[in-house]
């Protein structure tokens, strides 16, 4: 039997799409191995979002590099972003890589496999869901759902409009279906890919639908137990999503919205089509629904002509929310993208260092003092399995997207009360009380 190995970079809709990568190498027969030295065939799934992205990648490169000298007969593919984004130039620079491929393109693995080809090949066009090829889950309990691909927006230091192409969604009766499916296989939480969900929709003919339709359609599809997605984007964060965190039982309360920067200077120059006040608006409307949500985000620092008062002002849209979380990056220039062609009012590293640390203190502290908030309450955890930090112990999340490490006896997917009482700004500490919600919903 031929075995496989795949390395994946990036973000979830790459670990989506390896996931789908992998149900179809096993469909062909293919076993998965525990390193590349064992495989037949090593795959690397690529990410084009970050420079050291790309540098980690060509450093594994490199190692398949040694282990196709060592036997020839040895496959190497590189599919993903950056594949999509060097396209036929990954064979100048990497001559040893046998098949490249887009993230549309995943399907065109199985061809390259199946046919007498000796000459490398790679398949970059649009088109094709990989949410269509059949999944090798990583975990049991948890699965992701591609509702769409591609994004219409232009954000300027973005690279994914070039290489996922424009917005095409999956029709609704397919993805009730998938999920349905994936429920009956065990599947208690699922969560919806896109890299803008709520734009999800709008682009389905004959029939227009919306993301909230699609929230209301997947909630009570039996065995499913919460509905997270990832990522809105605040143009589109309308109120009928808001209210489908009210109204549907399954739709976790916790919304990753990203900031990126708090200047409407700043946000206009990367393209992001809101405002400072748009942005606080979306979050006042998200808290006068769901005044318990959780709300997570992303922030850029040091992006070109970010001057000291645009990052003030950043640090200050931290401040107010209070987020429970963020994932903060240094801005780093993308080739391809439109703010790559920035020169004017570029950031100093040391500058961009020094602001990162500010807006960390931040973002850490307003965690810190929201988790207070779940501190003698007792929440719906889904149990995972032992907890990473002490195996003693059961680890799990709560629909605040929250990890909680605690005493307790369950198995992994049941779904149990746990009372809270310790909270730092990355994790929960609790006891089990009572084997709860999951009997009672
Ligand atoms: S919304 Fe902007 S950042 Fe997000 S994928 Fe689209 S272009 Fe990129």
């Amino acid at each position: 039997m031929k075995r496989y190995h795949v390395t994946t970079f990036g973000c979830q809709m790459n670990q989506h799409d390896s996931e789908r990568m992998k149900g179809m190498l096993e469909s062909l027969g293919y076993a998965e191995a525990g390193a590349p030295a064992e495989a037949d065939l090593i795959l690397f799934n690529t990410c084009s979002i970050r420079e050291k992205a790309d540098e980690r990648f060509v450093a594994h490169l490199e190692q398949a590099k040694g282990l196709k000298r060592a036997d020839p007969q040895r496959i190497i593919g590189v599919g993903g972003c950056w594949a999509q984004s060097v396209k036929e130039d990954v064979f100048r620079r990497f001559p040893y890589v046998d098949v490249a491929f887009g993230p549309g393109q995943v399907h065109k693995l199985a061809e390259f496999l199946t046919s007498d080809s000796l000459t490398a090949q790679g398949f970059f066009e649009f088109g094709g869901f990989t949410g269509h090829l059949p999944a090798k889950r990583a975990r049991d309990l948890q699965g992701w759902v591609q509702i769409s691909v591609g994004c219409n927006m232009n954000c300027s230091y973005c690279i994914v409009p070039s290489t996922r192409g424009r917005e095409v969604s999956r029709p609704l009766v397919e993805l009730v279906a998938e999920v349905e499916r994936m429920a009956a296989d065990g599947v208690r939480e699922v969560t919806l890919l896109g890299q803008n969900v709520n734009a999800y929709g709008r682009d389905l003919r004959p029939q227009r639908t919306s993301f909230a339709e699609l929230l209301g359609a997947l909630d009570g599809i039996s065995g499913l137990d919460r509905v997270r997605y990832t990522s809105p984007h605040p143009k589109d964060m309308r109120e009928d999503v808001v209210l489908a965190h009210v109204q549907l039982p399954t739709v976790c309360e916790h919304v990753h919205l990203p900031l990126q920067a708090g200047s409407s200077r700043i946000l206009k120059a990367m393209r992001r089509t809101y405002t400072r006040e748009r942005y606080l608006d979306r979050v006042a409307l998200i808290r006068e629904h769901v005044p318990d949500a959780a709300l997570t985000t992303d922030v850029i620092v040091g992006f070109p002509g970010e001057s000291e008062e645009d990052f003030v002002q950043t640090l200050g849209v931290c401040e107010e929310v209070g987020f429970d979380g963020a994932f903060t990056f240094i801005y780093s220039p993308r080739r391809g993208t439109e703010a790559a062609t920035f020169t004017e009012g570029l950031v100093p590293h040391e500058v961009a260092v020094e602001r990162m640390e500010r807006l960390v203190e931040v973002v850490q502290r307003r965690a810190r003092q929201r988790a207070q908030r779940f501190v003698g309450r007792e929440l719906e955890v889904l149990v995972e399995g032992p907890s990473r930090t002490d195996p003693a112990r059961l680890r799990g999340r709560t629909r605040h997207n929250k990890v909680v490490n605690f005493d307790g006896v369950a198995a992994p997917g049941d779904l149990v009360g746990v009372t809270i009482v310790a909270a730092t700004s990355q994790t929960l500490t609790g006891e089990m009380s009572l084997v709860a919600a999951a009997a009672a919903r």
